[in-house]
């Protein structure tokens, strides 16, 4: 049998801590690599300078001249801090990156050659790209694709290559990729929001969402994890006997940090703040091997763009370190999975968080309206949130054993539970001075003394506020933060609009003043989207009876989940906010569904390799050197043997089951697994997957483990669960 493991062990054991020097303060590092105000302010003229920060604050075109400018500029930049390559560095609908690098280097036609990127290369290229998941997009438009630079994401250098951030679309105007349906999204919150603020300050000219994710992951010892065929295809273990140990101690959390670890960490952070991301917070976390690490939060698309740069950096310095990060949502059983809090708000650009209470009534009101638009959105549309946060492997928490659960409610805590409540009493139409006044003191004017003491803290709530920005727990450690964000900020920017058109309805028909239509407006929303408030226990049973009699979706598979996306809701939703067209969003739940299968495929051949040819052939090995331990008593022993092998034949017999059982069940997945690979439409074929071979998993698991207990651990070839989370 291979000894794979046992080299792997004997190699993770000589292992020492890099050293990471670190010249000067993180604050001086911080976006020496990226393409910022700064760098512009030196590099461009007042001109092209103002013709980007039009671009970044209110969208407009740059022109050809100027962008030939900022083209040169930044050539001279890159190719000054050593870069030789520049690429357009995009979000194609695989969930993470892609680039294609360019050198700067040309030739003339004389033959001199010279460094080159101008204009033309910075604000379009086409990249072939056809093998993108496109979901039929391409094909009915034959159209092909081009990728487009997004000035509100600023260039950085990674390694020697330029990167430019871009959105990838195709001729015919469709989104290819993640981030163009993004900035649609924002765009059409920040509309609807800056409308609703100047009823507060008409000051504000902009809105920009907030984003500050929280990313999880595990990080284990790169020969161990390499020597797991599942590790490596699947980023998760199909199989393996749980630890005797776990994180039951609570030793981990918070606890100090491995030195190997810390020094990846440290390794890590002086990249990230080279590149500009603004990595602040490194822990521990639950599970053994498990860390997480946040930064400051930034404007979303930003944040977006930095997230995925992190995830690409990480694997990167990990490498280095000999150490591999397990992104996956649910890479051990027995033991927490990995989410990425997306923590969300919305700010003005005069500097105030709109979901943060003030020092006045009128801040407050602001506040409210926020607050309360933001849970109306949600009630309305919980099912399609649920759904921009589906995947196979985010299939492990959601609605499992595990936070949070797949119904979305929303935890406010009791105090601004009971203001609700207390506005919901407001009076239909104009109100009284008395009442005016009593709202403004008592009601209004109580929230910052009551934010003082907003302590109290649900972990179990999917969406959470807490204090002064909302906390979407249920995204996945692996998920590309701009599906949900994308669909957040669609929902609250559409409920948003409806507000102001209700409110100035009031305001124009019934003659209502401002703050008395706005206050008869919320509390119509703070009525009709009631059933979404829970603050109660989320991971219980009777929360989800609960949640079926208030009718609240509660979708856990991931083809139940994204079914909602092409319901007449939500496709008018996203084509009234002009965020996706029809074409676009089938094209995205089409490539879900691929996306779904295709996981489910590769785990099941990958798990069908693991049974045949790890551990039935070590279950195997093992029970003939029990079969000639008997074999041998029996010769010196003769009738007597029986008495003194009970133990062995018990063990024989028990590896026998679990073989023959390991057999059939394998067999039996592999027969439903041909069923469904036949099967032409995504949908059904999606729920043959899920339904039919994806049970089977458990089922094969099971016998794997029990064979991993009764195995000599000499003869056991797959790295085990306590070498993989305790090796550090
Ligand atoms: P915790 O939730 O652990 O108590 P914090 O409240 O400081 O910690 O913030 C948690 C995360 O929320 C951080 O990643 C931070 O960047 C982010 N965050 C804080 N304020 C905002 C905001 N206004 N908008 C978006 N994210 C925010
Ligand atoms: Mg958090």
């Amino acid at each position: 049998m291979s000894n794979l493991r046992f080299e792997a062990i004997i190699e993770s054991q000589k292992r020492i801590p890099l050293p990471i020097e670190e010249n000067g303060r993180r604050s001086e590092l911080f976006a020496a690599n990226v393409f910022n105000e700064e760098k512009m302010l030196q590099y461009l003229t007042k001109d092209a300078l103002e013709s980007v920060k039009g671009a970044i604050v209110s969208g407009t075109k740059i022109q050809r001249k100027i962008a030939d400018q900022v083209a040169e500029a930044m050539k001279g930049w890159a190719i000054g801090k050593g870069a030789t390559h520049y690429t357009h560095w995009f979000q194609p609908l695989t969930g993470s990156t892609a680039e294609k690098h360019d050198a700067f280097f040309d030739l003339l036609p004389d033959g001199k050659a010279l460094e080159k990127f101008g204009g033309g290369q910075l604000v379009q290229q086409e990249p072939d790209a056809s093998s993108f998941p496109h979901g039929g997009i391409r094909n009915t438009f034959e159209a092909r694709g081009y990728t487009a630079w997004d000035p509100t994401s600023p260039a950085f250098i990674y390694g020697t290559t330029l990167c430019i951030p871009t959105i990838f679309v195709a001729y015919t105007g469709e989104a290819l990729d993640n981030k163009a349906p993004l900035l649609r999204a924002l765009h059409a919150v920040d509309d609807a929001a800056t409308a609703v603020a100047k009823y507060f300050d008409k000051n504000v000219s902009k809105v920009n969402a907030t984003l500050g994710w929280e990313q999880e992951y595990f990080l284990i010892d790169k020969s161990l994890a390499m020597s797991r065929p599942d590790i490596v295809l699947t980023g998760r273990t199909l199989i393996g006997q749980t630890a005797a140990k776990g994180q039951q101690l609570d030793d981990h959390y918070f606890g100090v940090i491995p030195s190997r670890v810390l020094s990846f960490m440290r390794h890590l952070e002086v990249e990230c703040t080279q590149l500009g991301i603004p990595v602040k917070t490194r822990h521990n976390e639950v599970a053994p091997n498990q860390f997480e690490l946040a930064p400051i939060f930034e404007e979303a698309n930003l944040a977006v763009d930095h997230n995925l740069l992190l995830m690409d950096v990480m694997d990167k310095v990990a490498k280095k370190h000999n150490m591999k990060v397990l992104f996956h949502e649910k890479p051990f059983a027995g033991i927490n999975g990995s989410g990425k809090h997306n923590n969300w708000s919305l700010a003005t650009d005069t500097g105030v968080n709109l979901l943060s209470p003030g020092s006045t009534p009128m801040k407050n009101l602001q506040f409210l309206t926020f607050f309360v638009n933001t849970i109306k959105a949600v009630d309305s549309y919980e099912e399609l949130l649920r759904s921009s946060i589906a995947s196979a492997s985010n299939d492990h928490r959601l609605g499992a054993n595990e936070a949070p659960p797949a119904i979305f409610s929303i935890f406010i805590g009791k105090q601004l539970g009971s203001v609700l409540d207390e506005l919901e009493g407001v009076s239909k139409g104009k109100l009284s001075p008395e009442e005016k006044t009593e709202l403004k003191l008592n009601v209004v004017g109580k929230i910052p003394e009551i934010m003082l003491d907003n302590t109290d803290r649900n972990r179990t709530s999917p969406f959470a506020f807490t204090g002064n920005k909302f906390e979407m727990r249920g995204v996945g450690s692996k998920t590309n933060c701009a599906k949900p964000m994308t669909v957040l900020n669609t929902i609250v920017a559409k409920q948003l609009r409806d507000f102001k058109i209700e409110v100035d309805s009031l305001i124009d028909k019934k003659n209502l003043k401002k703050d008395e239509a706005i206050f008869n407006v919320l509390r119509e929303y703070i009525k009709t989207s009631k059933r979404i408030r829970f603050d109660g226990d989320g991971y219980s049973q009777e929360w989800e009876k609960e949640a079926k009699k208030r009718k609240l979706s509660n979708n856990k598979s991931t083809p139940d989940a994204i079914q909602v996306l092409t319901s007449k809701e939500s496709l008018e939703l996203f084509d009234s906010m002009n965020v996706m067209s029809g074409v676009e969003v089938k094209a995205r739940q089409e490539i879900e569904l691929d996306s779904y299968i295709m996981h489910l495929q590769i785990e099941g051949r990958v798990l069908n390799e693991m049974v045949y040819g790890y551990v039935i052939p070590a279950a195997i090995e093992y029970q003939n050197i029990l079969i000639a331990n008997v074999g041998g008593l029996k010769g010196i022993y003769g009738a007597g043997y029986k008495k003194m092998c009970e133990s062995q034949l018990a063990i024989i017999e028990g590896m026998t089951e679990h073989i023959a059982a390991l057999k059939s069940k394998t067999d039996a997945m592999v027969n439903e697994r041909k069923k469904a690979n036949v099967i032409a439409d995504s949908n059904k074929k999606a729920y043959a997957y899920c339904d039919k071979v994806r049970p089977y998993f458990e089922r094969i698991r099971y016998h794997c483990d029990k064979l991993e207990r009764l195995v000599s651990d000499k003869h056991w070839p797959l790295t085990k669960y306590r070498e993989l989370l305790f090796v550090k």
